[in-house]
């Protein structure tokens, strides 16, 4: 309406001067200018909109999932930290839960193009821990505070079902009151049933992109979208707490493809959700890929909590790697957990997914006491607790 009156004006005042060339360049550019910083107005406002859309509704449809990501600025990524930080204070206080990890093998058959540990990457030195390290691994860590253990690792084939149920096994036996969570890759509905039974709680296995076509741009042709949608609902249907998630900024990734990942998990209701800004591994085929973007992790953070607000989310290494203080600024974006790393110090820096990885010298107390110390300074505690999903 403020454009449309000044055009009038304008054209009646030049009307009655007859100073009609005049008034036409005026008509021109002054609705031009006025419709240009409207323009920009009614998109600011309208993603602080979506953003309360968002946060009244659990979900936006992919157009405006494709807005937010395409238009959003820092004010829109504020405004969405502070009502995903409300949120999770909501549901899980000030407390933040640890996750120690125990990264037990570096060896991995298959080839995804943005991994370190791919099997095409010949400068690596290969390791595996044998059960009584995992077992040490996890003492060590539960001393420390630590009451979930995380056994990662490439799909190291060393490993067989029955290795991986006697060391799950063992771990619940021995610490009865801690949570053990599995990131070991794709595997038979069979081998999680196994897993399962054997006594392993969680499950995190990233789908990193939920549009095929990315997918297939990101992995070997061995590798297929179906078949990782096809593990996360195996691992749902067998009752883990399932842990999916995103590497932001991914080559080839573009907003549709957020979108589709956002639409993916308001389906899916993960019970975890890792996001970690995509950063380059040099003996990698995507070595010289720019790294991903720093506040758009920060910003999904902020609107998976608001979409899914009793979810776990960690605040990565990645995102601490890529900013000194990313995993403060994880948390107060909306994150509540944090996973520092439990395996001995001499195989930590052979754990390389990306270049620059940090905390690979530092020993799992010192771990343990940098994160407090972190978190406190912004307010928040660290917790020695199981940290489970709220809702279950
Ligand atoms: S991302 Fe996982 S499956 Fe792919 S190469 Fe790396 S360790 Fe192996």
């Amino acid at each position: 309406m403020k454009a449309f009156g000044t055009e009038v004006e304008v054209w009646l005042l030049c009307s009655c001067c007859v100073r009609n060339a005049v008034a036409l360049v005026f008509l021109y550019r002054l609705p031009w200018k006025y419709n240009s910083e409207m323009k920009e107005e009614i998109v600011m406002s309208s993603n602080k909109q979506l953003i309360d859309k968002l946060h009244e509704k659990k979900g936006l449809t992919k157009d405006e999932w494709i807005q937010l990501f395409e238009s959003y600025t820092e004010e829109d990524r504020l405004y969405a930290a502070e009502k995903a930080r409300a949120v999770a204070d909501s549901v899980y206080g000030k407390d933040v839960y640890i996750r120690g990890i125990v990264e037990f093998s570096n060896v991995c058959p298959n080839n995804c193009l943005y991994c370190g540990l791919r099997a095409g990457n010949k400068n690596i030195d290969r390791y595996r821990l044998d059960e009584d390290d995992i077992m040490e691994c996890c003492r060590d860590g539960y001393k420390y505070g630590f009451r979930t253990f995380v056994l990662q690792s490439g799909e190291d084939p060393h490993f067989t079902t029955e290795m991986i149920c006697r060391i799950v096994k063992r771990i619940k036996e021995e610490f009865p009151d801690c949570a053990v969570t599995l990131s070991i890759g794709e595997k038979s509905y069979e081998d999680y049933k196994a897993y399962r039974d054997a006594g392993a709680d969680r499950y995190l296995l990233r789908h990193e992109t939920a549009n095929e076509e990315h997918y297939k741009k990101l992995h070997s042709e061995s590798m297929s979208w179906q078949n990782r949608i096809r593990c996360l609902r195996d691992l749902k249907s067998l009752g883990y707490q399932v842990g999916c998630g995103v590497m932001i900024g991914s080559p080839y990734q573009t907003s549709e493809c957020l979108a589709d990942d956002m639409i993916f998990m308001g389906e899916f209701k993960p019970e975890m959700i890792g996001l970690g800004p995509f950063l380059p591994h040099s003996d990698t085929p995507f070595r010289d890929e720019p790294k991903g973007s720093y506040e758009t992790t920060l910003f999904m953070i902020s609107l998976c909590r608001l979409m899914l607000p009793e979810a776990l989310i960690p605040a990565t290494t990645a995102l601490g790697t890529i900013r000194g203080n990313g995993r403060e600024q994880g948390v107060l974006a909306g994150a509540n957990v944090i996973m520092p790393n439990l395996s001995p110090v001499q195989v930590r820096d052979k754990y390389m997914l990306y270049d620059n990885k940090i905390c690979t010298g530092d020993s799992s107390s010192e771990c343990r006491g940098c994160i407090e110390n972190r978190m406190e300074s912004i307010g928040y505690k660290v917790v020695i607790s199981r940290g489970d999903h709220k809702k279950l």
